[in-house]
């Protein structure tokens, strides 16, 4: 199968192939998904076989209104209506009980369904153009680092789709928040853009963190309520370590200027260091920081150069979760075999930021302590 990439202009085509059983890939404001017919169980399978994902893994289901998710769930309670409109379209997706017009294939076996309307022009145009809910999970192949790219998709599932919609980079570049609706409690799933402060003021009381994301793994025997926590993401092939102090990790990065320039300058000393003996062992490094330390970190060593990649700026984490994916696919391309990654404050948008970092590390932290 040839996989062909059309602009926007693609919409009414895209839809096409979305009624007649096939699969598009389709830009959001978070990243590029995999969307296919959620309603059926043909197409879900497909979508599993594109991505190499393991079928117990359940899609979210994207829709282009509250109106329109209505019909997927069994009871939608006055909670889920008001996180809807308050923050639909947008980067919030809601686990809510499903009705019996989803397929177990979609929803990998669970009773719930996990719902989003996106926020892209272009996107909202495609759903309602197919005039059906679109399952759609990101668009890699099981593992990598999500697409914010039309040539992301590309590179990972070309010849296994019939088509993508390319609208230009994903602007926020993460994944979505993830709130879980079905039990006694919100319980957060997965961080994203809308934070935890922000649902909690939508919903006047507070919000859980499931375990699972506080961990970045789960233990042998437990199932976690977002069966995806348990599969290995975002990862670049480089073995890669985040860096942080302990100080700034027990002030929660709350420091005066002059601490924040000390503790800065102990991991620069750190990474340089470390970066040093790696390179002196052969290997090829990546540096992952932000434009305020750049300067900290040596270029090179003899002729032989350090990868060095700014997120963006530390004062706006969204300007990082833009680029975080695409630069751990750079450093695939760049055939990088260690990465040394800067930390980051976990407040507001952050929190997706490090629990992405933290996954994508494999879970690897050097935790400086004080010095002697
Ligand atoms: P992705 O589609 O790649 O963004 O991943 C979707 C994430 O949503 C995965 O981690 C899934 O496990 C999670 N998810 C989808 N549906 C449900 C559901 N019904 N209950 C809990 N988590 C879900
Ligand atoms: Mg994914």
């Amino acid at each position: 199968m040839e996989t062909i990439i059309k602009g926007i202009d693609g919409v009414e085509e895209a839809a096409e192939v979305i009624k007649r059983g096939g699969l598009v890939a389709f830009p959001t404001e978070t990243v590029y998904g995999l969307g296919g017919n959620a309603l059926d169980p043909e197409v879900a399978r497909r979508i599993y076989a594109a991505k190499g994902r393991p079928s117990d893994n359940p899609l979210i289901v994207h829709v282009s209104s509250a109106e329109e998710a209505e019909p997927l769930v069994s009871v939608l309670s006055e909670t889920a209506r008001r996180l809807m409109s308050r923050f639909w379209p947008g980067p919030l997706t809601l686990v809510l009980p499903k009705s019996e017009r989803v397929p177990y294939e979609t929803t990998g076996g669970l009773d719930t369904v996990a719902l989003r309307c996106p926020e892209n022009k272009c996107t909202l145009e495609f759903i309602r153009a197919c005039g059906l809910p679109i399952a759609g999970p990101s668009a890699n192949t099981s593992g990598k680092p999500s697409p914010t790219e039309a040539r992301h998709v590309y590179e990972d599932l070309q010849g296994r789709i019939e088509m993508i919609l390319d609208d230009g980079e994903a602007s926020i570049g993460v994944e979505s928040t993830i709130l879980d609706l079905s039990g006694e409690t919100p319980t957060l799933l997965r961080p994203g853009a809308v934070t935890a402060a922000e649902l909690e003021s939508a919903l006047g009381r507070s919000v859980v963190i499931d375990p699972a994301v506080l961990s970045g793994s789960v233990g042998e025997g437990v199932h976690p309520k977002a069966p995806g926590m348990k599969y290995r993401h975002y990862a670049p092939k480089a073995k890669m370590t985040l860096v942080t102090t302990a100080f700034l990790r027990e002030k929660d990065f709350r420091v005066a200027e002059s601490e924040r320039v000390r503790e800065d300058e102990r991991i620069a000393d750190f990474i340089n260091e470390e970066t040093e003996i790696s390179v002196k062992a052969g290997n090829r490094v990546g540096i992952l920081c932000c434009r305020e330390t750049e300067e900290l970190y040596r270029t090179g060593y003899g002729n032989i150069k350090v990868d060095i990649k700014l997120l963006g700026s530390r004062e706006d984490p969204l300007s990082m979760t833009h680029t975080l994916f695409r630069l751990l696919r750079e450093f695939d391309a760049d055939a990088v075999d260690e990465i040394f990654a800067e930390s980051y404050p976990e407040r507001g948008v952050g929190f997706a930021l490090m629990n992405r970092l933290r996954k994508a590390s494999g879970m690897r932290e050097e935790l400086l302590t004080e010095e002697e």
